[in-house]
């Protein structure tokens, strides 16, 4: 057993942690981060795994956001392939196995937890079978990647029609594979109004996607050549590769060693600064709860957004600076084949139960003027209270049509607290290829208005 002292270590090797690490070296430059990561891959890109098994970055290693020597230069010293174990928080001790089986303790003065979340399980049997995979980490794509492009494979079934399954129909689709999706809920992208998913559907079909929503997998068995997936609409569909994207849990293994309270879906309590309830000990990422900035109250968005702003506030605090997390709206984008949906904020049915009374317009306009080519329809579906506060919106159009960024004003707009009306005001840019005098987030800010008259 080894011994060893750090002013900071930090769990967790992916967004929040390094983020933690790094901004901690930032502001104090003799601190140097210990960094304890329980797989070979630090820092890599999770939300790029989908653009792997397309083949749109065909290389792996790409998927680095920074490599290892980047890391070290930035102050951090990394332990890969040590997981640990325990925190001991009464001697503030952490408990960590090497890659050989032994066991390190390692204090620290401050820790951060980063350990981000494990897929759900959804109770299908079968789950353990070759040629079923969830994917969250380098080794889970690795291994799709493999299954993926045997000689054999032909048929892949995605259970769940959330963004990152619908990201992996587009991937699949991009190999030639025949790609199914099956959803228990009614609709695919259940993040987003039925309006739109419904949009999103036709795309999917269009583009050699079969669809199922409705449909509860319950069963996956060896069958013929390959696997035979069963379901409670009484179908039996055989594929070559299961992939279950059904959800992620936080995980708080760790965390729990060290007595921290649990809250929303599991996830670890903190406060705005990141701080969980035993001393000296922080926690970032999809392991924790999230501060909603328009709610004004806790709720689980595990987002790669998220993990970089809360892992940054930890590092900070951990380095005995004082940040704050100042909230997510939720906002996200997901690019399935040509098209681009958005959201930030809430819908309408959430704002409801939040005690708003909402309002919604659901307007299409060009995204640039029309008589420059290649103007394409640009919907969005913008919430306001009746009071006239700007809630949230729902962005559908084509890739070249910047929903992300539209989006984005329309999130910056309810982080400083505008109105829809306020949105009249923004000087935004203007040029007939790209937009219009009024930008499509603005005429959709006209419409929410008129309808208020
Ligand atoms: C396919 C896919 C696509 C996505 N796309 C997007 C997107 O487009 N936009 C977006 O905002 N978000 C996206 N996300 C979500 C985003 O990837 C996560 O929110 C983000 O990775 C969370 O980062 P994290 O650091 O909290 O945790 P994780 O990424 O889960 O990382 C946890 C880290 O902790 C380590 N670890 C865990 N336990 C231990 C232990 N006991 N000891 C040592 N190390 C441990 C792991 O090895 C890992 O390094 C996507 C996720 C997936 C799976």
């Amino acid at each position: 057993m080894t011994h060893d002292r750090r002013r900071l270590v930090v769990v967790g090797g992916s967004d929040a942690g390094i983020a933690a690490g790094m901004r901690a070296h930032q502001l104090d430059r003799a601190l140097a981060p210990l960094v304890v990561v329980a797989d070979a891959y630090p820092n890599f890109s999770i939300c790029g795994l989908p653009f792997y098994l397309s083949g749109e970055t065909p290389d792996w290693r790409d998927l680095a956001h920074h490599s290892r020597d980047d890391l070290e230069a930035a102050g951090l010293q990394l332990r890969l392939n040590h997981a640990a174990t325990r925190v001991n928080a009464d001697n503030h001790t952490l408990d960590v196995r090497d890659p050989d089986g032994g066991t390190l303790v390692i204090g620290y003065e401050q820790l951060v937890i980063g350990t981000g979340a494990v897929p759900a399980r959804p109770p299908i049997a079968g789950l353990d079978l070759d040629g079923v995979h969830v994917l969250h980490t380098m080794d889970h794509v690795l291994a799709v990647h493999a299954d993926m492009t045997a000689a054999s494979a032909t048929r892949v079934l995605v259970v769940g029609a959330g963004y990152i399954g619908l990201e992996l129909a587009d991937a699949f689709t991009h190999r030639s594979l025949d790609v199914t999706v099956v959803e228990m809920l009614d609709q695919v992208l259940p993040t987003v109004d039925a309006e739109l998913a419904d949009e999103l559907r036709a795309t999917l079909e269009a583009h050699g996607v079969t669809v199922a929503t409705g449909v509860t997998v319950e069963a996956i068995e060896p069958g013929g050549a390959g696997l035979r997936v069963s379901a409670d609409d009484g179908t039996d569909r055989p594929a070559d590769i299961v992939v279950v994207a059904a959800g992620v849990r936080p995980d708080t293994a760790l965390a729990e060693t060290a007595g921290v309270t649990l809250g929303i879906n599991g996830a670890i309590i903190v406060d705005r600064r990141m701080r969980t309830d035993v001393p000296d000990v922080f926690a970032a990422g999809d392991c924790v709860e999230t501060w909603h900035a328009l709610l004004e109250q806790p709720t689980y968005l595990p987002l790669g957004t998220t993990a970089h702003k809360q892992g940054r506030v930890a590092g900070s605090n951990a380095a005995g600076h004082d940040a704050t997390y100042a909230g997510s709206l939720g906002s996200q984008v997901v690019k399935i084949f040509d098209r681009v949906v958005a959201r930030t904020g809430l819908r309408p049915q959430e704002a409801a139960e939040h005690g708003f009374d909402p309002r919604t317009v659901d307007v299409t306009t060009d995204d640039h003027k029309a008589y420059y080519p290649g103007a394409t329809p640009l919907r969005i579906r913008l919430t306001g209270d009746a009071d006239g506060q700007l809630l949230g919106a729902q962005l559908l159009g084509h890739r070249d049509a910047e929903v992300a960024k539209r989006c984005d004003i329309i999130a910056t707009a309810i982080h400083q607290r505008l109105t829809v009306t306020d949105l009249l005001d923004l000087d935004l840019t203007y040029t007939p290829p790209l937009s219009a005098p009024w930008d499509p987030v603005q005429q959709a800010a006209q419409a929410w208005e008129t309808t208020q008259r």
